[in-house]
């Protein structure tokens, strides 16, 4: 599909726009995406990016790339603490951000460069609108998950005055009646030594979003409707819904680790919608004994599969070790596990016929754009409340809810991947694939929201 119509060729816009993701995997990929459509509608890029997790310029040779110093230790760099790292961040990266805009901006005037239109950030660079203000330059936000999900994360105040936080195991299953469908157990959690950070984090990216110049969303009208009117009746702020950008560019040049390409070639040899692909994302962990159950469950269920195990996805190991000898010599070639596979690829291949994923937003978004029925299996944050959309709103996948178990797992990938249940949920997918499709070519909803996002920041 040509989402860009003929638009690769825009005509030069003569303006610049200064990018700033944050220096996540889920968050990189969405926003060098986004760079990538505004480039090719005719806009010059440049990208401001930390040394730690930076991307790489040479796959961008039609973008300028600055390097700012985010001073991160060693140790502060490979915490596990996300809130811990992202405060810090935002701290950190105060000053040598400043200090690269105003060099930006000035060169402007010195060399006569064209004109910065504006700067789009990650929502969770705070920091950053006091920056752009006090550099007279409009900032617009890049949300990198679903709305539904911000929502959760915006109504924290509002449930933390109701005494939801902690959350209480005894409580979990009890519908959250200020958040429909929610229940207590979705209530995004983030396991931080910083709670209180946490909070204060998830409120100044708010704030600092409602008084920005627009936000952008990775989401579609025609799935996240009721969402974003609701955003938009507590955020009266221009909005741009035009995802998903991963139908316009793929995510395969800013991925952080290699792509694992015999994914592809152990695929080619399977049939038709047989293989279940497994992938919690690049930043969920889980221990070992729910590692050995995952596996046994692969195993037991007799369905091949294509089993991404990152790195660090495993707490203590190095990468597959806990494994039993010869697990995978016993399955006669019914497994095949990677590193780190080139996802998107892997979901259209036919081959793939489900998704067990841990349900970040743009893994969610590429199994629905795929047609992929998905297992849910959320493990903090976001997560937690794109699972339940994905299972009891758009009904396109089951949520393993209860502990993790080889037996549950067996069954789960049984009822999606060889029973009737499976097929429905493969019927349903399909159509909503369909739908958002459209939502890309001209007319749709996403397309329009581009062309007015275009407009928009011609305008300043
Ligand atoms: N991804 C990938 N290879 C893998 C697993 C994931 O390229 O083996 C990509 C995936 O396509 C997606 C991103 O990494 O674009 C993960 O983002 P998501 O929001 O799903 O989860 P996160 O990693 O932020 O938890």
């Amino acid at each position: 599909m040509d989402v860009l119509g003929d638009s690769h060729i825009h005509q030069k816009k003569g303006r610049r726009l200064i990018l700033f993701p944050l220096p996540l995997q889920g968050h990189i990929n969405p926003m060098l995406q986004l760079a990538n459509i505004l480039y090719s509608k005719g806009f010059s890029i440049t990208i401001i990016h930390t040394n730690f997790n930076s991307p790489n310029p040479s796959n961008y040779p039609h973008f300028t790339f600055c390097s700012i110093e985010d001073s991160l230790s060693e140790t502060e760099a490979s915490t596990a603490d996300l809130v811990a790292l992202l405060s810090l961040l935002n701290v950190q990266c105060v000053v040598p951000f400043r200090n690269c805009l105003a060099k930006l901006l000035s060169n402007v005037e010195e060399e006569e460069k064209e004109p910065i239109a504006c700067l789009i950030t990650d929502a969770t660079w705070y920091f950053t609108q006091a920056v752009a203000e006090s550099l007279k330059l409009s900032r617009i936000v890049l949300r990198t998950n679903s709305v539904s999900s911000f929502l959760v994360f915006a109504a924290f105040p509002v449930l933390s005055q109701k005494g939801y936080f902690p959350i209480r195991d005894s409580q979990s299953e009890a519908p959250v009646p200020e958040l429909p469908p929610l229940r207590v157990k979705d209530i995004p959690v983030v396991e931080t030594c910083y709670r209180e950070t946490l909070h204060r984090l998830v409120t100044e990216a708010t704030n600092q979003m409602k008084v920005s110049s627009g936000c952008i969303w990775n989401s579609l009208q025609d799935l996240e409707l009721a969402s974003l009117t609701k955003f938009h009746q507590d955020f009266p702020i221009p909005m741009f819904p035009i995802g998903p950008f991963h139908k316009f560019f793929s995510a395969s040049s800013s991925s952080l680790l290699a792509h694992d390409q015999t994914s592809i070639s152990w695929l080619d040899k399977q049939t038709p919608k047989s293989v279940i692909y497994v992938s919690f994302g690049s930043i969920a962990a889980i221990n070992e004994t729910e590692f050995l159950e995952v596996a046994w469950g692969l195993a037991n269920s007799k369905v091949p599969f294509l089993w991404v195990v990152r790195p660090g996805l495993v707490r203590g190991a190095e990468w597959i070790e806990p494994l039993p000898q010869g697990f995978l010599e016993t399955l006669d070639g019914r497994g095949h596990m990677v590193k780190w596979a080139p996802q998107q690829e892997v979901l259209a291949h036919p081959a793939t016929g489900g998704f067990w994923t841990h349900c970040g937003w743009n893994s969610t978004l590429e199994s629905i754009c795929e047609g992929v029925p998905m297992i849910c299996q959320p493990c903090f944050g976001d997560q937690m409340v794109n699972a339940r959309y994905v299972s009891d709103v758009w009904k396109v996948g089951l949520h393993l809810e209860r502990k993790l178990e080889r037996g549950e797992v067996e069954r789960t990938i049984r009822r999606v991947m060889t029973e009737a249940e499976g097929q429905e949920i493969r019927v349903r997918i399909m159509i909503l694939k369909e739908k958002l499709n459209l939502c890309l070519i001209q007319g749709g909803s996403s397309y329009q929201s581009l062309e007015s996002l275009i407009s928009y920041i011609l305008s300043f």
